[in-house]
């Protein structure tokens, strides 16, 4: 079987500026992977350009054995979309919606229908799918997003920040929605501003910083390579940190220490890496 995604050596410029820079990058089969990084690191740039919508500068680009530039066509048969901005259309109805990217995605009339209500009703808006789209709350637009982009049965799923302004309770939702389409087999690929969602959802998380790729492994991996325990130091209205092998070693230190006022020590996590590496907290 060959990889969901691989980039090798990708490239993307725009006006001088490399906002995705030699990036190589593969994702198999099953995984769900998170592409964390600060606004402007090159997320959405790279889901673009692996979903076929912006052309790689130079690189690349191969999704389920299609490459994008020579089989665009054939990667757009592989792949579900969901990017930021909510591409629903708010004047038609939910069932609408579905129909109107069944039809264009070709498929006969009777498993269009089947699959539009199976979707429809995975992502629990099968009560709803005689109203209009204008009327739905934010989490279900992004929910109908989702059915939508599952319609023709995808083998890959990109979710472009799937939980962006929505209210915890509902991205809660959301993320059962993304865990379960990946315990049916579904290969997953998301961006994030959030730590917890990506320590929650996904098994293999990349850092991206200034269209480069500065960190990739599992969160134990990741962990490991960077310190497992942190003592952490108020100096007056900030901390210090010190991410030290293990517990046991941040304790040993610390018990070292003549005056531990102001010291605490507990185990690292995503955001103290992620903020170790960029230099920058997301929020
Ligand atoms: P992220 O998704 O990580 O926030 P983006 O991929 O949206 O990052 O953007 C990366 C950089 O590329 C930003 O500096 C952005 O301004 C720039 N950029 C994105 N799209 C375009 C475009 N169409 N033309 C020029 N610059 C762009």
């Amino acid at each position: 079987m060959p990889a969901a995604v691989c980039l090798q050596n990708v490239h993307k410029v725009y006006n001088n500026v490399s906002v995705v820079d030699d990036l190589s990058l593969t994702i198999e089969p099953g995984e769900i992977f998170g592409l964390l990084g600060p606004n402007g690191a090159g997320k959405s740039t790279t889901i673009r350009m692996v979903t076929t919508l912006t052309r790689p500068t130079q690189g690349d680009i191969v999704v389920a054995g299609y490459d994008v530039l020579r089989q665009p066509f054939g990667v757009k048969q592989q792949i579900g979309v969901v990017l930021q901005q909510t591409s629903v259309d708010m004047d038609l109805t939910v069932w609408e919606n579905m129909e109107f990217h069944g039809r264009m995605h070709h498929i006969a009339n009777s498993r269009r229908q089947k699959e539009i209500d199976r979707w429809l009703e995975y992502v629990e808006l099968l009560d709803r799918r005689n109203d209009l789209v204008k009327t739905l709350s934010g989490g279900m637009k992004r929910r109908l997003q989702i059915a939508r982009a599952l319609l023709h049965q995808p083998q890959i799923l990109f979710l472009d920040e799937p939980t962006v302004g929505l209210d915890p309770q509902t991205r809660r939702r959301l993320w059962e929605i993304i865990k379960g389409l990946n315990q049916q087999g579904m290969t997953i690929l998301l961006t994030t501003h959030y730590m917890e969602e990506v320590e929650y959802l996904c098994n293999r998380i990349g850092i991206m910083d200034s269209g480069k790729l500065i960190a990739l492994g599992t969160l134990a991996e990741l962990r490991r390579q960077h310190g497992e325990g942190l003592v952490m130091k108020q100096n007056g209205d900030r901390w210090d940190y010190t991410f030290f092998p293990t517990m046991q070693d941040a304790k040993a230190f610390l018990e070292q220490q003549p005056d531990k006022t102001g010291m605490m020590l507990r185990p690292s996590n995503l955001e103290d890496i992620f903020v170790e590496l960029t230099g920058r907290n997301l929020d």
